[in-house]
């Protein structure tokens, strides 16, 4: 068969284009050498936003464009986004006050807001915000923007481009991509495919798979910058954001995690190494530790973090010299000569905007397939998402008097994982015994099975780390039972 489209990188861009383009009519196939959202994409500090200090930089497209996406995505996916608070706590040392004031008030009007609620000021000396943060701060903003587990969004992605007849493909890569005949032939590290048009969404490797698997003669440079994350057990009881503003001018992120954890990030420095060998260093860790210790009145130390993770952000190199300076758009580069089968690579991009990238990549194609359907993502739902934006608890407490045996808790965690999709997983199960094997936190059996007959997971780590957080609670007795129980299926037929 020939597919229309091929693309390479499983991330949030390869498999919003993939879906996109599905949804559009075209064949596609999507090839990830790891495991989905294996990279970049389940490593960022999973926030849906404008992006405040973008405003600085002047950025006001990219600004514009992410604000007016936080509520499409609200909408598309209510289950694993949501409305977060963000309080930025305020001092004499910092950026001046009006000029904050100003920024937010920018932030509030540039990309139209229905659900989100506008800024407002905090006496800190009064509101429960104030009470862990050290008494010099006394006033705050207060603002809106939106929480989203990434790596779900991803899968997601994949799943909704598998409903409309792609073909995703994980753990292949793509060695080698030459034009023949009019047609892109792909060697994969089994077999070979050929395709009308390929899409290079390697994230930090699009240079790579420009120039030695294109073979590309001066492929455009990514600008790969690093970033870290810890999680330390919850620092604070409330359900909203801290944004700390460093001493060298940069924010930190203290954010509620998983329910009992703070999510702290993030560190920003040019990285030069292998993107799969990334990782945080003692330096970042303590860096991260003294940021929040300039806010918070209990001390956070190296010794508090449970979990940490970085990633890097594929980023085009536009000569800047500082990485946080760096642009965060996206830019798409198609290389069509004469009559030849095109070549779309994808250069930066966040989380926030992959579906109007993926718009965009669509617009760059659209040339290439005189049939091509009509732009449809803005009010399409992601799988499990068709419910009303703030319907998730009501959904949970529908699970829990339909499944009577189960907590409330694991109502709650199985519908912000699959939303309405949640009760075709459990089927016609009547009671906890039912559902097979408990792994632990409500893992089951059923759950795992789910799990890698829709989204594709095959591996412990993509379960615990990527298609859920259960990785912070499973004991390493609790994990090796999951990995047996997956290699015993693997071996099975079928699997
Ligand atoms: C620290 C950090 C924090 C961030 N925070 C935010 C945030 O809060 N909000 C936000 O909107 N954005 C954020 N971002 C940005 C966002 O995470 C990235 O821009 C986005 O995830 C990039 O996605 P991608 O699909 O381009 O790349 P990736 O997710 O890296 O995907 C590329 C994929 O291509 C695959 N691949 C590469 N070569 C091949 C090959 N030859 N064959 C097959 N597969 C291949 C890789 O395995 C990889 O999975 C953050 C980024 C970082 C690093």
């Amino acid at each position: 068969m020939i597919f229309d489209v091929a693309v390479i990188g499983g991330g949030i861009n390869g498999s919003g284009i993939a879906r996109d383009a599905a949804g559009r009519g075209l064949s596609v196939v999507l090839l990830e050498q790891g495991d989905l959202a294996g990279a970049t994409s389940s490593a960022s500090t999973k926030l849906i936003h404008g992006g405040l200090r973008y405003l600085e930089q002047y950025e006001f497209r990219l600004v514009r464009e992410s604000l007016a996406e936080r509520e499409v995505l609200l909408r598309a996916a209510p289950h694993i986004a949501w409305p977060l608070r963000f309080v930025l706590p305020h001092h004499a040392g910092l950026r001046p006050w009006p000029l904050i004031r100003l920024g937010l008030f920018i932030y509030d009007h540039l990309g139209g807001r229905r659900i989100l609620p506008p800024t407002r000021t905090l006496d800190l000396r009064r509101d429960p915000a104030g009470a862990p943060l050290q008494a010099r701060y006394r006033r705050a903003f207060e603002y809106s923007d939106c929480w989203v587990d990434d790596a779900r969004l991803v899968v997601l992605n994949a799943r909704d481009a598998a409903d409309r007849s792609a073909d995703i493909r994980t753990r292949t890569r793509c060695t080698d991509a030459r034009r023949e005949s009019g047609l892109w032939r792909l060697t994969l590290d089994a077999g070979e495919i050929t395709a009308r048009a390929l899409v290079n969404a390697g994230g930090p490797w699009v240079s790579h798979v420009l120039g030695r698997v294109v073979g590309a003669a001066a492929p455009t440079r990514v600008r790969m910058v690093k970033g870290s994350h810890i999680v330390v057990p919850r620092l604070f009881a409330h359900d909203r954001c801290y944004i700390f503003q460093n001493a060298d001018g940069r924010v930190c992120f203290a954010i509620p995690y998983e329910g009992d954890f703070t999510l702290i990030g993030t560190t920003d420095e040019d990285y030069a190494g292998d993107p799969a060998s990334v990782a945080i260093t003692p330096e970042e860790e303590a860096y991260l530790c003294a940021a929040v210790n300039d806010y918070f009145q209990a001390p956070v130390s190296r010794s508090d973090i449970v979990w940490r993770y970085s990633g890097v952000r594929p980023l085009r190199d536009d000569g800047t010299s500082a990485a946080q300076e760096a642009t965060r758009d996206y830019v798409l580069e198609l290389d069509a000569p004469d009559g030849m089968p095109p070549l779309l690579s994808v250069f930066g991009g966040k989380i926030t905007t992959y579906r109007r990238l993926a718009e965009a990549a669509l617009a760059r194609l659209a040339p290439f397939f005189p049939r091509l359907g009509p732009s449809w993502t803005a009010d399409a739902a992601l799988p499990g998402g068709d419910f009303p934006w703030d319907g998730a608890s009501g959904l949970a407490r529908d699970l829990r008097a339909r499944y009577g045996f189960l907590t409330d808790a694991t109502a709650a965690r199985l519908t912000q994982s699959y939303g309405t999709r949640a009760a075709t997983m459990l089927g016609d199960a009547r009671a906890a015994a039912d559902l097979g094997r408990d792994f632990g936190h409500s893992l089951t059996e059923r759950e795992v099975v789910w799990l890698v007959e829709q989204e594709w997971a095959r591996s412990a780590e993509d379960i615990l780390w990527r298609r859920s957080k259960l990785g912070l609670r499973l004991s390493d007795t609790q994990t090796a039972m999951l990995r047996d129980f997956l290699s015993s299926k693997r071996n099975q037929a079928g699997w």
